[in-house]
């Protein structure tokens, strides 16, 4: 077997790939049956036993509503989900899953595909030549062990590789705080036909759903939901503590009977989410918060009687923490301004969403239905690194313009031109940094400017 050297030591090469895409979660699996698709070979290395990332492991569904035509893998993963739930609503334009059935239809995509999948496999640093990635290291149940490829995707959500590759970043707003972290969790065994008539008899509008099968519930404090006099009577009563009233939210989850999936708790008081301590104090301080949650609702709200805690995410709800600085930094302007790009290669067009800890919610106005901004393929290339591209939330944008980019359908969006470019690149022989995005606008069929 081949090896390459690592700060001494001889690592075993057990993978020689054309890409290697680092993170399986919205974005990376994406771009993994994206290459794939181009029939680039391609390795995944997710350091869960799961894909989907966020989606699955942070429990957060469903994908936000988008009047942006999504690309041919997103409109993939959703017609392969809906052959097992119910992903339609019929009122909105959300894409419903369920964690489980959304990680097993990534699998089946990649694998499907000749695609290799790596799990519990973490990765640690890359070797390099030049400005050229050559190895990753990656830390498995058998130590230390490298993998090389031609391409590199990112899609970690935290920028690991490109830091580790020498790519500048940066993170948070002006104070250097990032967004709101959030540890989600499900709770089983809710009467949701009896929560919907509770909660529609008190006149709450937050839901709009006629379809039996789907139903959200809300309460933010000072924006009129009925269910706020419930907490505070949880609250005069000592089940809750003030900051359990901060943002509370839940949404039923398809295929899942009496499931509800939970958008909350907002983890108080740490303002930093590139600290790992600070990562670990946050899943500590929720865990506690889920537990208040989890006694309060059976107590409280009709058709919560006989519900329980069913799990708790395996991964935290983290919305925005490094981001790359590439050849083109989206900027909030870029959203205002509806910018289009020769090279645009996504598009959003969710609002500027910002779970802000220091202010409060900030919003832009929202787009009316059709409009969106591109991004280019610039965002997601460096200067630095020639075959390295980033894929995720993590691209190359302001605090700002992150808060809307991020949502899931605009990343998955993103994943599959990363996915596109590697094979591309391959193929034509092409440095990553050097290619011209609007080629690949034209091959995704996005139309000329
Ligand atoms: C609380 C919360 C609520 C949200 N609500 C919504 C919503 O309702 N709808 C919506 O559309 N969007 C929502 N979003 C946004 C959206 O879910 C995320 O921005 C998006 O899923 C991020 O995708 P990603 O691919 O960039 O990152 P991820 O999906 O997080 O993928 C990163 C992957 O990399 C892996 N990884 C990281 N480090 C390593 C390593 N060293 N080695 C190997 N693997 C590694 C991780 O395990 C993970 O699988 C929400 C986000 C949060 C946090």
């Amino acid at each position: 077997m081949n090896t390459v050297s690592f700060f001494g030591r001889e690592l075993p090469v057990i993978y020689e790939v054309d890409c290697i895409v680092v993170g399986g979660g919205t974005a990376g699996a994406t771009a993994a049956i994206s290459a794939l698709s181009e029939q680039a070979k391609t390795l995944v290395i997710e350091k869960t036993i799961s894909l989907g990332g966020t989606q699955t492991n942070a429990l957060v569904s469903p994908m936000m509503p988008t009047y942006v035509k999504g690309q041919r893998v997103n409109r993939l993963i959703i017609e392969r989900l809906n052959k097992e739930i119910e992903t339609n609503d019929g009122t909105t334009t959300c894409s419903w899953f369920n964690t489980e059935t959304l990680s097993f239809v990534l699998e089946v995509l990649i694998t499907e595909r000749g695609g290799h999948i790596l799990y519990d496999a973490n990765y640690v640093d890359c070797i390099k030549e030049d400005n050229r990635i050559t190895h990753i290291v990656i830390n498995t149940c058998a130590g230390l062990i490298a993998a090389k490829a031609k391409t590199f995707v990112d899609a970690t959500a935290d920028a690991i590789v490109s830091r580790t590759a020498g790519v500048p970043v940066t993170s948070g707003n002006e104070d250097g705080q990032n967004q709101q972290i959030s540890f989600r969790f499900e709770m089983g065994g809710i009467d949701i036909s009896a929560l919907r008539a509770f909660i529609l008899s008190q006149h709450e509008t937050f839901c709009q759903i006629e379809n039996p099968n789907f139903f959200e519930i809300a309460m933010v404090p000072g924006k009129g939901h009925v269910l706020e006099p419930l907490f505070r009577k949880g609250l005069a009563e000592g089940y809750l503590k003030e900051e359990d009233l901060r943002y509370f939210q839940a949404f039923t989850q398809p295929g899942k009977p009496g499931v509800m999936s939970f958008n909350c708790p907002h983890i108080p008081d740490i303002y930093q989410t590139t600290d790992p301590r600070l990562r670990s104090k946050a899943v500590i301080k929720g865990r506690e918060m889920i537990r208040r949650l989890t006694k309060f609702l059976p107590q409280y709200l009709p058709g919560f009687e006989n519900s329980y805690l069913l799990k708790e995410a395996t991964q935290l709800g983290i919305r925005e923490s490094y981001r790359i600085i590439g050849q083109y930094v989206m900027t909030e302007h870029d959203y205002i301004n509806r910018a289009r790009f020769q090279d645009g290669i996504a598009r959003g067009d969710w609002y500027i969403d910002v779970h802000s800890v220091t202010k409060e919610h900030v919003e832009k106005p929202k787009f009316s239905r059709g409009e969106y901004y591109e991004i280019p393929y610039r965002a997601l290339v460096t200067e630095q690194i020639s075959n390295l591209i980033v894929a995720g939330r993590h691209i190359s944008s302001t605090f700002l313009m992150q808060a809307s980019l991020r949502i899931q359908p605009t990343v998955r969006d993103i994943g599959e031109a990363a996915g596109l470019a590697c094979a591309y690149a391959i193929k034509h022989d092409i440095a990553l940094n050097k290619l011209n995005g609007a080629i690949l606008r034209s091959q995704l069929g996005m139309g000329e400017l």
